[in-house]
């Protein structure tokens, strides 16, 4: 992913969050894990993930689709959507430790 990908990524989450701040149930803490998922979708691609596997493999249901058209991919497939059918990758490219989860900053298994 480009610094003008990532840019644009950050914009459009950022316009989405503004959107939902006029509805009910608005989660404040939203935004954070938005930006979290743009840094783990830039660690996916700095590891050689193409940017569309990256984004499924971060973000769900309808923001994830939200993110793809956005960045001017395809939407999720039927399959992608019901039974998460992409490749899954690592969360930790040191141990490749699938288990741990996005928000963990550190990786329980190689304290990398
Ligand atoms: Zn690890």
């Amino acid at each position: 992913m480009t610094e003008q990908q990532n840019l644009a990524m950050i914009q459009l989450l950022t316009a989405y969050d503004r959107k939902q701040s006029t509805k009910r149930n608005y989660n404040i803490y939203g935004i954070g894990h938005y930006f979290g998922g743009v840094e783990t979708v830039q660690k996916h691609c700095d590891n050689g993930a193409p940017l569309r596997l990256a984004i499924l493999n971060v973000f769900q249901d309808r923001l994830c689709d939200h993110v793809l058209k956005g960045m001017g991919l395809d939407k999720m497939t039927i399959d992608e959507a019901r039974w998460c059918d992409f490749q899954r990758l690592p969360h930790c490219y040191t141990c490749h430790d699938k288990r741990f989860d996005d928000d963990d900053r550190d990786c329980p298994n190689c304290n990398t």
